[in-house]
């Protein structure tokens, strides 16, 4: 009854955020911000759940990336994006964080070795409350909000997203965020 009533809390708050941006949009601080240090406190948040499935990060960080940002929104997009990596994993595999920059933007790659998506399904996992029907059977205790709030976390920062998928090998989603400019 307890992990019920927590569960129907984390969804109410979840519902409240999401109705929230959908009516005012977001406002996100917009101040120079350390990718490096972000996923630092999300591998923090997630690496309890981490160590129960005996899975483990693998970091490639050649050097931080300063992105324009408001550091506990993107905190919350990578604990999201790691979470349903380890929900959506099998035991014993890795989950691979990247840090990579382009012209305009920092870049976030989180990728897993889990279950994949099928192509059908990958434009509708963004939707609010869509769940792919495997995952729905699972007893993951998820609601399917996740990704539709990180959608519009990162549309607030002005930045994009992109997801690459296969059934059966796993998932790479890439994050992107508008650089710091340089003076
Ligand atoms: P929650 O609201 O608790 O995050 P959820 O994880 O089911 O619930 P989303 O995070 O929005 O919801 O994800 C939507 C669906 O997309 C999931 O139910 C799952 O089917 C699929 N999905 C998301 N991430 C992955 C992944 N890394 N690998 C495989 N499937 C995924
Ligand atoms: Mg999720």
């Amino acid at each position: 009854i307890h992990q019920e009533s927590n569960r129907l809390q984390m969804l109410i708050n979840d519902l409240l955020e999401l109705s929230k941006i959908e009516q005012h949009g977001y406002t996100v601080s917009n101040v120079p911000t350390s990718l490096q240090d972000v996923l630092i406190r999300a591998v923090d948040v997630t690496s309890p759940r981490l160590d129960e499935k005996n899975m483990q990060f693998s970091v490639d960080i050649v050097r931080d990336v300063v992105v324009m940002g408001d550091s506990n929104r993107l905190i919350q997009i990578f604990t999201n994006l790691i979470a349903n990596a380890i929900t959506y994993s099998p035991e014993d595999t890795t989950i691979t964080l990247r840090i990579k920059e382009n012209k305009e933007y920092g870049i976030v790659e989180v990728e897993d070795q889990g279950i994949g998506i099928d192509k059908n399904e990958l434009p509708r996992i963004f939707e609010r409350f869509y769940r792919v029907d495997k995952a729905r059977s699972r007893n993951s205790g998820g609601t399917g909000l996740g990704l539709a709030i990180v959608k519009h976390l990162v549309e607030a920062h002005h930045g994009k997203l992109d997801i690459v998928s296969e059934v059966g090998k796993g998932t790479c989603i890439k994050i992107m965020i508008p650089l710091k400019k340089r003076i």
